[in-house]
């Protein structure tokens, strides 16, 4: 087992910042990630809403510099998935697929995660058409027809990305009216390669390996139209941005969660159990966003440190 002082659990924006914090307090301190840093901002093609960020910012360039300082200040990071936590003790012990971890005071920055469709075709056509990365596949649709699902702020500002590669973005909503910020909306509104299909969800998406036709339900009349690929394209891209679901499943009945599953802290980061933290998007908040999720590892960071001091 692996003695530290403060683990943090995701490197993403909250956890590495988290980690830079605590680096910096020269407390021990672990990173453990299951899969690529930065969590979601990877998969975010441009950044412009993260002060002092740099022109062109991607998520990627910002994730780099992050992950680099927090190296530059001592912490470790570990690449393993954390499948059970014991958190009630002093001693917090976290245990992964390839090691166990022991901590005084452990940081929950796991995230959050697309929500997919729920519809007939959606998983057997994921990464055959459906996607929920623009950023990851946009590529793939060069001069090809996509659809975009959602109408929040995720939803159109990857619209407006993808139009840089499809030759034509039909937004699918279920409303008739757009969730996203204004100043989004009004790039959208002006972008002729942007198409609306309002009031409108998708029920099923099928194909022969590829995608090749989507049945979309009008919500207000119930009228289903087939939507079927171009003759000369084959198939169309799909992607799927209708919100997200925080990774908490693993703190379910450990740690107090709000009804969504988002969990509950104090203004100072604290959940309801001593020395545990919630930072990020996994936490019950109003703006979930690089900037808050960083200022949430800062804070989660240095009340561990006070939290570990207090013990001692
Ligand atoms: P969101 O704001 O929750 O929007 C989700 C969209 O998907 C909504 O338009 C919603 O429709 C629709 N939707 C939800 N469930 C659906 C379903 N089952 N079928 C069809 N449509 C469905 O999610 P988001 O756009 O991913 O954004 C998440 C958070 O990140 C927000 O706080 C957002 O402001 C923030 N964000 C900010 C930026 C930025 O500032 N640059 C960029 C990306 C995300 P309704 O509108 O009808 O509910």
């Amino acid at each position: 087992m692996r003695a530290y002082d403060v683990v943090i659990i995701g490197a993403g924006p909250a956890g590495l910042a988290a980690g830079l914090y605590a680096g910096r307090a020269r407390l021990n301190t672990l990173i453990v990630e299951r899969e690529k840093d930065g969590g979601q901002i990877v998969i975010t093609n441009e950044i412009e809403n993260y002060p002092g960020c740099v022109e062109e910012e991607t998520g990627p360039s910002l994730i780099e510099r992050m992950v680099k300082q927090t190296r530059d200040f001592g912490v470790e990071k570990v690449l393993d998935t954390i499948v059970d936590v014991s958190l009630d003790g002093d001693i917090k012990i976290l245990k992964g697929q390839h090691d166990t971890y022991s901590a005084k005071a452990v940081i929950i920055a796991a995230g959050a995660h697309p929500v997919p469709i729920g519809c007939k075709g959606e998983r057997e056509f994921s990464g055959k058409g459906v996607s929920y990365c623009a950023t990851c596949d946009a590529a793939f649709f060069e001069d090809f027809e996509v659809y975009v699902v959602g109408g929040g702020d995720s939803a159109v500002e990857e619209a407006l990305y993808l139009t840089k590669f499809a030759r034509k973005v039909t937004i699918i909503h279920r409303r008739d009216e757009l969730r996203a910020a204004k100043s989004i909306q009004e790039k959208a509104f002006a972008n002729d390669k942007i198409a609306f299909l309002w009031d409108c969800v998708v029920e099923e998406i099928s194909g022969d390996g590829l995608v090749e036709s989507m049945t979309v339900k009008n919500t207000k009349t119930g009228q289903t139209t087939e939507i079927r690929a171009d003759e000369e394209d084959g198939t169309f891209g799909i992607f799927v941005f209708i919100g997200f679901q925080p990774n908490s499943a693993l703190f379910k009945g450990k740690v107090a969660m709000n009804e969504r599953g988002y969990i509950v802290t104090d203004p100072d980061m604290k959940t309801n159990i001593p020395g545990v933290f919630a930072a990020g998007d996994i936490r019950e908040k109003s703006l979930r966003q690089v900037v808050t999720a960083a200022a949430d590892g800062a804070i989660a960071a240095v009340q561990a440190g006070k939290y570990i001091e207090a013990q001692e």
